[in-house]
Parts: C-alpha cells; structure tokens; sequence
C-alpha cells in the first residue's frame, strides 16, 4: 500500500499522513512510497484509534476507545497528537547554503547527500522544494514554505491604484494546478491534451461547445485541473520570457516506441530553467514496440529518476489513442498538486496573464487569460500592459457566459480597447479613468522605450541588477555542431573556477541556434553561445527584439577566453585613486557672476580638468568634487603641470582661501580577476 492510498482511507491528505509519519520516525520518501505492513500499522495508531478526520464511519462501527476520556456522552477523543515533526519554514528561492543551517548540516554534507539523491547542486544554487522536502524527511522535519506576506500595502509610487482588499486567511483556498505537456514533436502531446478534454469535458459539462481559448479546465474525482493548450517548450518559454510563470506541474511526454529525443531533453532542461514541477508520461503504449523499460532508463540517464526505481519523478504509462493510463496520469497530476499545497485568494481583485489574444469579427479584441489569484468579474475595470477596458464578457472553454472567474480558471475577456500580448499581466483597477490612465502612461513609456536600448541581458544590465554582495553567475545557453564537441566545450566551461561568478550552462544542445534558444536565454537572463555553428533565420531580429547576446566561435580557446572575460564584465570593478598632483591657492578673484576663481600655483605632479579635486584647508577636507574650469591666463586647458599658474573653479564651491591645497586625482576602474 502506498502513502496516498493509506492517507485517503484514514480521510487525510497525503502530505498529513507523510507528516504524522514523519514524526513517527518512519522516513517516506513522497506520497507514492510504499509503506510496510508495520509502517501501516504505525500509521493507523493503536487499533481502533480514531483516524484524525473521521471517516465515513459504518454505523456499526464501534466508538473509538476513549483513552481515559470523561463518561458518556463520549465526545470523540482527539487522536494521540504524535509528537510534531520539526517544521522548518523556507523562503523561496531556496538555497543549498541557508538550507543546510536550517537543517543544521554543514553544507558540504548536504551536498554530499543530495549526491546520493542524484542532485548536483553548488553552494550557493538553489534547491527545489521538492527536494527539500525529501531532504527535510530524511532527518525527520517537514518544510513549508514561509506563508507570503499579502500584497504589500504600499502601492508603487507610479502604479498605485490597483484595487487591493485585505487579504483574510479564510479567503486563502485551494486552486487547480496548471499543467502543461512538453515533449519531443509528434511524441502525442496534443493527442493527449485532446483525449483529456473529450473525455472529461464532455463527460461533465452539458450544452457548451469546447472552445479553444488556449487553456482548459476539467473536472475529475471532483477537483479541477487546468491544461495549457499550446504544448511545447517553445510557447512555455516564450511565456516565460515576459514573466508569466503558469505552470504548476510540467508533464513530459515520451513516446514509449520513440524514447528521449533532443527536444525531449530541451524541454527537460527549460523546464528545470523554469524550476516547474516536472512530471512523465510515456505514451503510445498501445504500440507493440512500445518500451516502457527502456524510456526509464533514458529518464534517469537524464537525471529525471522514476519513483518506482527509487527516484521521485512520477512515471506514467499512457495511451491517447486508447485512453488507456489517462485516469492514472490524472490522480497523479492531482496527486503532486496536492503536494504542491496550491493555494490562492479566491476574493481579492483579480491577477492573473494573458496566454493569447486577437482580434475577432463581431467581438473587437478578446483576451484569453488565466486567473492566478482572486476573481474577475464582468464589469470590473482591467488593465493589461498598455491595454485596459471594462470587462463586458466573460466566455469559458466550453463557450458558456459566466460572471465570474477563479483562481486558475482560463476565460476569454471581451472589452478591451486593444489586443494585449500573450504574457502580459493584468490587474483590476477600482474605477474606468484610472485604468485608462494607467494604460495610457504604459503606451507613452512603451514609445520611449521603442527608442531606447533592449531590456534584457546585456551584460551591463546583468550588472545593475545582482546585489554586490551576491555571487554572481552568468547563465549560458550552448549550441554546437556534433555531441563530442558539445561535451568537450561545456566541460571546459564549467572547469573554469572562480570564487566571484558561477557558471552554469541552462541548456547544451545540438545544432543551429533556434529562436526557442533565444527565449529560453531570454527568460533566464542568459547569453547564447555557439560552437561551429550559425543562426536559424528569424534568430537575429528575435534576439535584438529581447536583447539577447549571441555569440558565434569555431576556435575553442577563444570561445573560453570570451566566456572568462563575459564572468569577468560582471564584477563590479574596484575604484582605485591616484593621486596626479597638488596646487596651492595663492590669490582668489571675483570674476563675474560665475562664483570666485582660486588662481593657484602647482607644487607639484599636474592637475587635470577631467580629474576630480579636493580641496584641504589646513587637514580638513571642506570640498570634493568636479574641476568646472581649469585655464591657464584666458585660455581653457586640459592640464597645467608643476611649477605653473593657472585658474581653478570647483563645482558648486567658491569660499576659496588664500594658501588651500587642491589635490587633483583620477578614479581609476580596475577589473577584478575572477
Ligand atoms: P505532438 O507533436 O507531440 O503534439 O504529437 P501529436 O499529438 O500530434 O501526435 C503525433 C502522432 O502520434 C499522431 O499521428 C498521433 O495519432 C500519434 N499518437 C499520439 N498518441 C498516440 C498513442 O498513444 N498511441 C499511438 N499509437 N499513436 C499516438
């Protein structure tokens, strides 16, 4: 028997039961994990006791056993409170570093056991929930991710009109979790999308025509799941790309005939890139050449290890055509999301992204979107990029007009005065007039930056954005010609050391840069790198588009000379003064309504107009700041060297005095060394 089926018989979650297991000394994995006969017996507490949450009792169940309870009526004793696991509450991003303190390991340990986990993870990388969370097992603690503080309060100077309500703990309930299949092309990935709608769309809703508005929801064991209809890592990234981050739990779908393909291990890693939940199906197992085996062990080679072989990576078998294991790929999918604990407000004003808009005859633009949180309603004023209208209509999968949508329910939205594009965010406003004006300020600042430089990657942009105290790390997604080459160069990458800046490669693959590789560089801040190889057409002006730096090389030594120099760009260079020389003020004159000129003598080294000045009164520095003027007799000069006379003014200073030293020097950028 596994953790989940024992967790529905004794009518708790599967993450309670894990947690009362926990406590009780017995280390499960996940929800899947087989318990045994005596684990089972644990679980179930002393015979007879009552399970946490009453079960459908039979009537003719006898009353729990009151363990020294008071005479009748016997209120149901609370089950003997197993003794609380330790609960360590974890930020996201999580790092292998804050989480070895949390668990107090040294972090080298950690490291070493997450090894034996078949994660390679550095010091300072972070750590996925999932694997905390089987970490935190192993050593008897649970984690929960720390409850996210509402909204803050205090809006954005320039955005600060968002309708906001307080946010009260008993609004906060479950959503469906929002799936999306990746996978090698023609693997089934739409065959299985389409077999889930039929089957259970239809099988539940009446009168509606399915609608393609990019995303469905169905109902199943009566929980909801959400599908993202446009399949492929390519519309995942491209999403991810402009920050909408939709995906709960990513299914990659595996032809069992087929096996893991190169777009099977792209999907792989732009899944990891987006640090989704990752579950497989294995499909087409209806062929007779199908291996079921076989894909496993592919799976693992890429790290991605089955649970039944000891991993944690949910395998399911599966048959569009057949239909077979779909029911199965279901209560998994709502299995994980149960891990996941996915939560949501169901009652503040609505947030959520756009996943396609149009144009469409009758209608005017319509927007088809998913609720992340909260509510929309139709009437509400809804801002979306530069984009804004009051919502008029609300249309779901199955083309019925509801007034409503939740969290994770995709609906189209008619009213918009423009079409918005596919990632963008939308907010609800309180009122019509700041909506528009929100929108309209978005359409001004969008026409300047029309103007302006690209947004992303550039890698003066990486600069301003890391912390200086943070490790930095370049992101680089790799392409070369052959397999042999592409080992050969990442392994090289990833031999260069550096304390200061961390390297890692997001994506190695095979052949031409795509412009898939282009938005997955561009969704994780990336460069693109590649080793005899060119670009695919449309590459170029998608890469201006997102600002992302490619690189071409055919000589090795100069591709790793150029990546150290790229790690190298990102430390901030250290500020170093030099000294160029002094002058003494020796006469002060008033010259027009410009402020006073020190007409000095330079003792000794030069004073240059670029330079920056100091001025020293008798050991106190009472200015620093630019040279405005520098001029020997009338003339501006760029330089006056020692034993010469010549005319300074300062800055903003004027309160010269008669035999004040002004030391001129230079600030000079020295680069770091990794
Ligand atoms: P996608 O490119 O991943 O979306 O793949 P499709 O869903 O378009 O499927 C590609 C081909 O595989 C189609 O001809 C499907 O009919 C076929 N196919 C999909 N699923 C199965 C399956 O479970 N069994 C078999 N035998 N064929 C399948």
């Amino acid at each position: 028997m596994r953790v989940h089926e024992l967790a529905k018989e004794l009518g708790l979650t599967s993450k309670e039961l894990m947690d009362r297991l926990h406590a009780q000394g017995v280390a499960v994995k996940n929800q899947l994990a087989a318990l045994t006969p005596e684990q089972i017996e644990k679980a179930r507490g002393p015979k007879g006791a009552a399970p946490a949450k009453p079960a459908p009792a039979k009537p003719t169940a006898p009353p729990p056993p009151a363990v020294a309870a008071p005479p009748p009526p016997p209120p149901p004793p609370p089950s003997p409170a197993p003794p609380a696991p330790k609960v360590l509450v974890v930020k996201t991003p999580l790092i292998v570093k804050e989480f070895a303190e949390q668990l107090g390991l040294k972090p080298n340990q950690l490291i070493a056991e997450l090894m034996t986990m078949n994660v390679f993870a550095s010091i300072n990388e972070r750590l996925e929930f999932k694997t905390a969370q089987a970490l935190a097992a192993r050593h008897g603690a649970v984690v929960e991710h720390e409850k996210k503080a509402p909204e803050p309060k205090v809006a954005k100077p320039v955005e600060p009109k968002v309708k906001v309500e307080p946010e009260r703990p008993e609004d906060i309930v479950a959503r469906p979790p929002v799936v999306t299949f990746l996978g090698h092309v023609d693997h089934g990935k739409t065959s299985l999308l389409d077999r889930i709608r039929r089957s259970e769309v239809v099988k539940t809703e009446d009168g509606g025509i399915t609608q393609h508005i990019g995303a469905y929801t169905v109902s199943y064991r009566d929980q909801k799941i959400t599908f993202l209809d446009t399949p492929g890592h390519a519309a995942f990234t491209a999403m991810r790309a402009r920050g909408a981050n939709l995906t709960d739990i990513a299914v990659l779908v595996v032809a069992a005939d087929d096996g893991v393909m190169p777009q099977t291990r792209e999907a792989i890693q732009h899944a990891r890139a987006a640090n989704v939940n990752i579950m497989v199906a294995i499909n087409k197992v209806d062929l007779k050449t199908a291996v079921v085996d076989r894909v496993k062990r592919q799976l693992q080679n890429e790290g991605l290890v089955p649970e039944d072989w000891g991993g944690d990576v949910i395998c399911c078998p599966v048959s569009a055509i057949t239909g077979e294991g779909i029911d199965h790929l279901l209560d998994m999918i709502l299995l994980q999301a149960e891990m996941l604990e996915l939560k949501a407000s169901a009652r503040r004003a609505a947030k959520g992204y756009i996943i396609e808009a149009r144009l469409e005859a009758g209608m005017g633009p319509t927007a088809n979107l998913l609720v992340k949180e909260g509510t929309l309603h139709v009437g509400e004023a809804i801002v979306c990029g530069p984009c804004w209208g009051r919502v008029k209509a609300l249309i779901n999968d199955q083309g019925i007009k509801v007034r409503t949508a939740g969290p994770s329910m995709p609906v189209k939205c008619l009213g918009l005065n423009s079409v918005p594009e596919p990632g963008t965010e939308f907010e609800i406003f309180a009122d019509d007039r700041e909506a528009r004006a929100l929108a309209e300020e978005r359409q001004a600042a969008r026409r300047l930056q029309e103007i302006a430089q690209p947004r992303r990657a550039s890698l003066d942009d990486l600069l301003k954005q890391a912390p200086a105290t943070e490790k930095k790390a370049l992101s680089i997604v790799l392409k070369t010609d052959v397999q042999g080459s592409l080992e050969a160069v990442r392994q090289s990458l990833l031999g260069i050391e550096s304390d200061k800046v961390s390297l890692k490669v997001i994506l190695a693959g095979v052949g031409n840069i795509t412009e898939n590789d282009v938005l997955l560089a561009s969704a994780s801040r990336a460069i693109v790198v590649g080793f005899h190889v060119s670009k695919e057409s449309g590459v170029n002006a998608l890469a201006k588009r997102e600002g992302v730096e490619i690189r071409l090389y055919s000589v090795i030594y100069q591709l790793l000379d150029e990546v150290r120099d790229a790690m190298t760009g990102l430390l901030e260079p250290v500020l170093k003064e030099q000294v160029l020389g002094h002058a003494e003020v020796r006469q002060v004159f008033e010259i027009g309504k410009k402020g006073k000129v020190a007409g000095c003598f330079v003792t000794d080294g030069r004073i240059t107009s670029r330079g920056r000045a100091r001025l020293q009164r008798q050991g106190d520095v009472l200015f620093e700041g630019a040279i405005s003027s520098l001029r020997r007799f009338q003339n501006d000069a760029s330089e006056v060297r020692e034993g010469m006379e010549c005319g300074i003014r300062l800055d903003h200073f004027s309160d010269f005095q008669n035999a004040d030293i002004i030391e001129c020097y230079e600030a000079q950028k020295i680069k770091q060394q990794l």
